[in-house]
This record gives structure tokens, sequence and C-alpha cells, in this order.
């Protein structure tokens, strides 16, 4: 019997939308069909159940599941997200687009994905540290430095991978400070991770108007979800001499054509808990944010949210996809067609794992880099990633998604070729 946790699976499934791209690169690499087939399902899979007291003393039950989709280019890698509307295809996609993103920049990962169906709004901090605690000890027996490491993703933060290294290295009798990444400075976090899924974004954006012949300077901007990335997104354009013209979160927008002032914003933001409402803005509304002529358009929110329904309202000249999986296949051929230059998730976003590898680095080592050494190491990585996705799409003439999963699939395939199948 299905439990009243377990949400109905999505019209668009995300999971079968990202078999879709493998199945897209796989023709164009001519694939071995073992590999293809290995690649199409996740290696691993867990389900958990817990309950967890609440603080008015009554018990609640709590579904989850950790998703290793690849070992092959290394531990799994990926991070473990707190929503209302996780499923299992959710996390399934979202693990397969870790394996991906690590492969297209190069960094010693497979992928995998966590998720609790929680609305993380409805619950104390106490409560969402016991629930962390207890997912944690769920998944303890699969996740670790060598095996898999998670890191924050969407309503998870560095104080819930502060508590997930806490009852981790409990169980283990000594501190293990590299079973997350994206935790706090203070145990082991690294500089720069906080900003690092933007900052990567920015250095994409910075190599493709290169190669358009646009400029980021006095370019428009608006971005869809003001969270871990798009906030600091926000700000790291700003620096660049971009104007914010819109944003939004989960409970309204801010719009002001003549640019937002993002430090008054995060203060707003800070104390209401949304961009709605802020001095001198409109509100808008998702599509019409999606609607603006701006040469930037930034969805930073979650998966599915330019679709067949919506993508001929896209005028930007560049979509740069903070957020894992936000173009479904339909909307990506009408963007494509329309001449929109996308920068897809596996490449854009790939900043914040990339800053995770080197905090998982620096633990490893127990030795700890500057910022600056940190962002030039990214720079590095991700210029050298756009690069080859962008060779690659001059090379094939094809569009930087479909060139970006053929990088990334041809470098995984590599590596289970050398390997084999074992026995
Ligand atoms: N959740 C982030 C992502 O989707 C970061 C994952 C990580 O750092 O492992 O890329």
């Amino acid at each position: 019997m299905v439990t009243s946790m377990e949400k109905p699976q999505p019209k668009i499934n995300p999971f079968e939308n990202a078999q879709k791209m493998l199945d897209d690169a796989a023709g164009l690499l001519k694939l071995e069909p073992s590999i293809h087939a290995f690649l199409r399902s996740p290696q691993r899979e867990l389900h958990v159940s817990f309950p967890v007291q609440m603080d008015d003393g009554s018990w609640k039950l709590f579904k989850g599941y950790r998703v290793q989709h690849s070992f092959a280019r290394g531990p799994a890698k990926g991070g473990i997200r707190y929503h209302p509307d996780v499923n299992i295809d959710e996390v399934r996609a979202l693990a397969f687009w870790m394996t991906m993103k690590c492969a297209t920049v190069g960094i010693p990962y497979g992928g995998a994905k966590g998720g609790v169906i929680i609305d993380p709004k409805k619950h104390s901090l106490k409560e969402l540290e016991r629930v962390t605690r207890r997912f944690t000890f769920e998944i303890a027996p699969i996740i670790g430095p060598e095996t898999d490491i998670p890191a924050p993703d969407v309503y998870t933060n560095s104080q819930t991978m502060a508590w997930i290294v806490d009852t981790y290295s409990a169980l283990k009798g000594h501190l293990v400070t590299a079973v997350t990444t994206g935790k706090p400075i203070a145990l082991g976090g690294s500089l720069g991770r906080d900003k690092a899924t933007a900052r990567g974004g920015t250095f994409v954006t910075r190599e493709a108007a290169k190669a358009l012949g646009l400029s980021i300077k006095g370019a428009t901007v608006a971005i869809q979800g003001y969270g871990n990335a798009g906030a600091v997104a926000a700000e790291l354009f700003t620096d660049m001499g971009a104007k914010i013209v819109a944003v939004n979160d989960s409970q309204g927008g801010a719009l002001n054509e003549k640019g937002l002032d993002i430090k008054a914003l995060d203060a707003h933001k800070a104390k209401t808990g949304t961009v709605k409402g802020f001095a001198g803005s409109k509100d808008i509304k998702r599509d019409d944010l999606f609607a603006l002529k701006v040469d930037i358009l930034v969805p930073a929110a979650l998966e599915n949210q330019i679709t067949k329904e919506n993508a001929n309202l896209v005028k930007a000249k560049i979509l740069l996809e903070l957020a894992n999986g936000p173009t479904t296949p339909e909307a990506d051929e009408i963007l494509h067609k329309a001449g929109v230059t996308i920068l897809p998730d596996i490449l854009a976003n790939a900043g914040g794992v990339t800053v995770s590898y080197f905090e998982w680095v620096q633990n490893l080592a127990n030795y700890f880099w500057s910022e600056d050494e940190v962002n030039k190491r990214l720079d590095q990585i991700m210029t050298r990633a756009f690069v080859d996705v962008h060779r690659e799409a001059t090379s094939r003439k094809i569009n930087h998604r479909k060139a970006a999963y053929v990088v990334a699939v041809a470098r995984v395939a590599e590596a289970v070729k050398l390997r084999g199948f074992f026995p």
C-alpha cells in the first residue's frame, strides 16, 4: 500500500527526460549497448522510512532516498534535498545528473543524490536536526569518504552537513569530516564553497559571452529562485557590471527595470523571508519573469520550470541553468530553434560540486587552501569545461546541452570500458 507521504509521480518525469539525454548522446557516440544499458539505471538505491519525534511529543514517519547512480569514475557524490515534492524518479534524475556533471568538469566522482519528503518550513530547527540525524543513521551503511559523499541541495545547508558529520562520526568513533562537503568552515568546510555554484555559473557565462561577442558589463539579468545559487548569482553578476532587473522565490517576485539593489534586497529577504514586497519593486510571477526581454535568464530553483507551455515566452540570449533540470526536452527544442544559447545544468551549475571536490581533497589532506586559490582553480576547471563542451558543439554542429552530454558520457563510458564488468 502506498503510504500517505508518498506523492504520485509527476506528469513530467525528470528521470525519463534524463534518460532521453543519455540516449541521444549514446546515439552520437555509437555507445556499446551494454554500457548504454548500464548508465540508464542507477547502480544502487536505498529507500528508507523512519520515525522522528516532534517537539509536541508526537511521532511522525518520514520517507527518504539515497540513489547512487554511478561509481564508474570514483565515489558517488551529490546533495541531499528536503522538499515536500521529493519522489524517487526525481532523486534518480538528480543522481544521474551528478554523474554527468562530475564527468563534464572532469572531477573524479560518480553521481548520487538523496532526498527526504518533508516541508522544512513547517518544522522547527530541533525537528530538522532529529530528522537529519535519523536519516543519516539510515543511510550510514552506504555513505562515506570513499563511497558516497553527500552535500547540501534544496533546503539543506552547512548546518545540515554538520549534523550529518556528527552523526556519522559518532557511529565511527572518530571525527570524519570528509563524509560530506558544504560544511561550515569551522568543521573542515572549504572557503568559497557557499558561493561556488553561482561563481562557476558566472565563469561559464563569461566564456559563453566571449564566444557570442556579448558583454556581461551592462547586460540585463533575471533570476528565478533566490536561494543558495540564485541570490549569490545576483551578487556576482552585479559585481561584474550586469543589471539584475527581476528575481523571484516561492512566495513572489521583485521587478525593477532600473536594476535591483542586491544588498538591500538581501536584507529585505533576511527580514521577511521573501523578495516579494521589496521597496521600489513590483511583484512578478514566474512566467512573466521568463518573458522579460533580458540578456541573461537564470533558472535557479527546481526542475521542469521551462516547459513547452512557456518556452516560447523566453526572449533572453543566454539561459544559464543554475538549477538542475529546469528545462524539459520539448522546451529545449523550442529555445534552441529560437536561437537561445543554453548553458546546460551539468556544465552551468557544476561549480558547486567542483568546490565540493576541493573541500574533500582538503579534508583528506588536512591542509587548507585560501579562498583565492579555491576561486582560481574553480575558474580553471569551469573554463576548461566550457571550452571542451563548446568545441564539441561546434565540431558536431549540436547545441551545448547535447555537446555536454557527449563529453560526459564519453568520459564515463571510457572508465566503464577500461574497468570492464566484474567478475
Ligand atoms: N547539490 C549540488 C548539486 O546539485 C552540489 C552537490 C555536491 O556538491 O556534491 O550540484
